[in-house]
């Protein structure tokens, strides 16, 4: 999805253009470089205000995605989202074209799907989990402990590491 800004502005009359907008591919690299078995497609929703000194795009990116938990593997079902905010300038026209101060256009064209892409990995956890308090599998019988405890001794009964606990208890 992309937006002719030069075009838009040359039109006098017109302040501000909603943004509501589904992509049609998931924004590449977000499925398997973030660690999602699936994603779906992005939806992009908000306004590009044209009445201030710059153009101003406010739009939150979503994206409805499948995963499994870094600790217990339980599947996990959620949408990331990411809001994008902030005055439009010409790449060509910024000293520091690293600057994230802006959005940028090239040659007067927003392109909504990379700006949706680039919003959706930064907002990416590192660590996907099906909840902050997953306790994860049991490494020595693999029981899923969110369902309770296993039977397993709290320690590990080797009996060198044994003899290593009553080492560090001194
Ligand atoms: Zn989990
Ligand atoms: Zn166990």
């Amino acid at each position: 999805m992309k937006y002719d800004i030069d075009s838009l502005l040359r039109d006098k009359n017109l302040r501000s253009v909603e943004i509501d907008c589904l992509l049609d591919e998931p924004p590449p690299e977000t499925a398997g470089g973030l660690g999602f078995d699936s994603a779906g497609a992005a939806a992009l929703r908000g306004t590009l205000r044209l009445d201030g000194e710059l153009p101003a795009l406010r739009v939150m990116a979503s994206m409805p995605y499948a995963a499994r938990c870094a600790r217990c593997d339980a599947e996990i079902k959620g949408t990331l989202e990411a809001l994008v905010e902030g005055p439009v300038v010409d790449v060509n026209s910024l000293e520091d074209k690293l600057s994230d101060d802006y959005i940028t256009t090239e040659g007067g064209i927003l392109d909504l799907s990379l700006i949706a892409a680039q919003a959706l990995i930064l907002a990416a956890p590192s660590k996907l989990l099906c909840d902050e308090g997953c306790l994860g599998l049991c490494p020595q019988c693999g029981a899923d402990l969110n369902r309770g405890k296993c039977v397993c001794p709290p320690k590990a009964t080797d009996p060198r590491l044994a003899a290593l606990d009553r080492f560090f208890d001194k």
